[in-house]
This record gives C-alpha cells, structure tokens and sequence, in this order.
C-alpha cells in the first residue's frame, strides 16, 4: 500500500528503464519501463536478467501492461513468466494487462516459447490474470490508477497508451505510436510522458523527433522521458534515457 500512495499523494515516483533501444538499435535492449518496484511498461528486455541488475526481484512485478504485441515489446515475458513459476517456491500472482487479443497472443507466445505443458504450469503458478482493455478504460495495476488510450501505430492489431496515476504524478506512456488524436487525449490527462522517437524525421508508424519537438511546444505543461531511441541527437528540455537509468518524478 505504500507504494499507492506514493504514486496517488506524495511527490515521488520513481522508474527504472529497462530497455530503450528502438526495434533493431545496435547500442541498446527494447522496451521496458520499471514503474516503482511493481509494474512493468512492456516486456522487450530481458527481464531476468535486468531486474535484477537494477536490484529487483523478478518476483516484485505485481503487473504488466502491454502496448501492443510486437516482439521488441513482449519477449521478455517469455522468460520471465517461466523463470518466475520455476525458479521461486512461492511465485507470487501477475496480471497482464494488454489490447484485445493480449490472452491468444500469450497463449501463443508461451507455446511457441516453451511448449503447452510449460504454458500450463507457468499460467497456474502465477495465477496469471489477462485483462484485455478497450481505448478510455480505467483500471487499478498493481494498486495504482490507470487510463488506456487508443494509439495508431500497427493496422493489424489494437495498440493502446496508458496514463498511470491520479492527485500526484500522472506519468503517461505512449509504447508505439504516429501521431493521432489518442496521442493527443493521452498528452492532455498526463504532466510527465514517456514517449518514443524512432526516426529522425516523421515516418510512418513512429514518432520522430521534429514532432516530439512540436509535441513538447503544444504541450508546455508536459515533461518528456524518451525511449525507443533511435536517434541519439539530445533534446532540449527532455530526457533521452538510457538502459538501466533510474529517475524520480516529479522532474524539478
Ligand atoms: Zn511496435
């Protein structure tokens, strides 16, 4: 409960990257974001070995909440999910919290990874909860407030932003995403953001950093955090983050 009112009350909010590198980056690992010491944004990385480099049991995440279904986003649950039902005698509960298909895309993850009876114990060892959320939904991840967005990044499935927080800091993440209105709803309900910048100049499906810059003018009151790099290039009044990086919010 401590960490709920961390997040709900009181001024810090600490998160840990874990991976920031975009698809292919050639210097650093995919997408995962440490929320406090319990809830994972995307699984990229290689979870069992990066939360405990940062000093974290791979049993301390209570929930992870998935953008979307791409590999440099969700890989890393493979091993996690395993590594936690076999490796700890008492593998505490997870809830994955995901688009619309998040239950069929693990099943086959799972599968694919380690085989259906593996599947099977790792989903009963961990009491493993799917919730698969539709765009505007608000819900509780490991006790702390959240809102899915709508994000437009892949046509082939459904791809979704979060804003997690209420009355402290409302820190927002966009996973993959082209501008859109829901980038823009999820931008007006958060003060920091951790967003993506993929290319250099505006293509589709990603962010670019001349409109992360048009997005830092139009939205003054906003911080920004930036991940899924794939230029290096410093952005003035931002963060370019990098593997392993610990911050706390509020930035002052
Ligand atoms: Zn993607």
């Amino acid at each position: 409960m401590a960490d709920k009112r961390r997040l709900l009350g009181s001024p810090l909010v600490e998160i840990t990257f874990l991976g920031t590198g975009a698809a292919f980056s050639s210097t650093s690992y995919n997408a995962s974001v440490l929320v406090e010491r319990t809830l994972l944004l995307d699984a990229g990385a290689p979870l069992c070995v990066h939360l405990p480099r940062v000093g974290v049991g791979i049993d301390e995440p209570r929930a992870v909440l998935l953008s979307h279904f791409h590999a440099d986003h969700t890989f890393g649950l493979a091993a996690l999910l395993l590594g936690r039902s076999l490796t700890l005698d008492d593998a505490p509960p997870l809830e994955i919290f995901g688009p619309q298909g998040t239950g069929r895309y693990l099943e086959q993850l799972l599968d694919l990874a380690w085989g259906d009876a593996m599947r099977e114990l790792a989903w009963s060892k961990l009491r493993l909860s799917v919730r698969e959320l539709q765009p505007g939904e608000r819900f509780t991840a490991a006790g702390m407030e959240a809102t899915a967005y709508e994000m437009r990044h892949s046509r082939r499935f459904s791809c979704l932003g979060y804003v997690l927080g209420g009355d402290g800091v409302r820190l927002g993440y966009t996973g993959d995403a082209e501008l859109s209105d829901g980038l823009q709803a999820l931008l007006a309900d958060c003060d920091h953001v951790i967003a993506e910048m993929t290319y250099r100049e505006p293509a589709a499906m990603h962010l670019a950093r001349t409109q992360i810059l048009q997005l830092m003018d139009e939205h003054p009151g906003v911080r920004f955090l930036l991940t899924h790099r794939g230029p290096d290039e410093p952005v003035k009044g931002a963060i370019l983050a990098r593997d392993f990086q610990r911050v706390q919010l509020p930035l002052t």
